[in-house]
């Protein structure tokens, strides 16, 4: 075929429209590329491998000290090096990880994700708001993605605003469970991380707005029964 047939072809079939060789290589190698550099971040971050379940169930991962949840779950780690491993499913109150099968960005930033609550203990810790876990895992997230160098500008650019995105439907759980009332409740690192992504100046402020309006309303209702 012609290079002008080619291009016919292309813009008038689309749904024969084949990725070139080309491309599906260039795709593989880089998901080889995130799955090489998620593998050995594991190791560079200390989590035994023992302690990371791989599934293909959907593009989500979990930390945590409890896996019987898991009984179901076909649960294998692929790696270069190693091949496929089947793992005995982990204690309950053994630490792990569970990430999904990486085939494009958004896995690989579960991975990376999940490996930050692993590093930052997460799994231990009661105490710390879920808002500040998913904060922490998110900003590591982003440090070892900008840093990895198997990242290029434009998945930087997905990944930048899935982790705010993430980070902010937390923030509105945060505010529905009243663990955060006003602005001032969040801390600075965390408004400066959202405001990342320039449309969240203006979201926030519409976020603490309707706070105000809520809290008026029910300043005005408590007036009227109490005074
Ligand atoms: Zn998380």
């Amino acid at each position: 075929m012609g290079w002008i047939k080619k291009i016919l072809f292309y813009f008038f079939s689309p749904e024969d429209r084949k990725p070139t060789k080309r491309s599906e290589k260039k795709k593989k190698s880089k998901i080889e590329k995130w799955q090489e550099y998620a593998e050995k971040l594991v190791i560079e971050s200390g989590i035994d491998l023992d302690n990371v379940l791989v599934h293909s169930h959907g593009g989500w991962g979990l930390c945590g000290p409890k896996a019987y949840q898991f009984e179901n779950y076909h649960v294998t780690y692929k790696s270069e090096e190693l091949g496929n491993l089947k793992f005995p499913l982990p204690l309950p109150d053994k630490p792990y990880i569970a990430v999904p099968e990486i085939t494009g960005w958004w896995e690989f930033r579960a991975w990376v994700h999940e490996i930050g609550h692993y590093t930052h203990k997460h799994y231990d810790d009661r105490d710390k708001p879920r808002f500040m876990k998913e904060y922490e895992a998110e900003k590591f997230c982003l440090e070892k993605c900008k840093e990895s160098g198997v990242v290029g500008d434009y998945d930087m650019i997905d990944i930048k605003f899935s982790a705010v995105g993430y980070l902010d439907s937390h923030i509105d759980k945060a505010i529905e469970k009243g663990n955060i009332k006003c602005y001032a409740d969040i801390p600075e690192e965390v408004i400066e991380f959202l405001h990342q992504c320039e449309y969240m100046k203006n979201e926030l402020k519409r976020k603490f707005l309707a706070i105000e309006e809520k809290y008026f309303e029910s300043q005005k209702k408590f007036d009227r029964y109490y005074r």
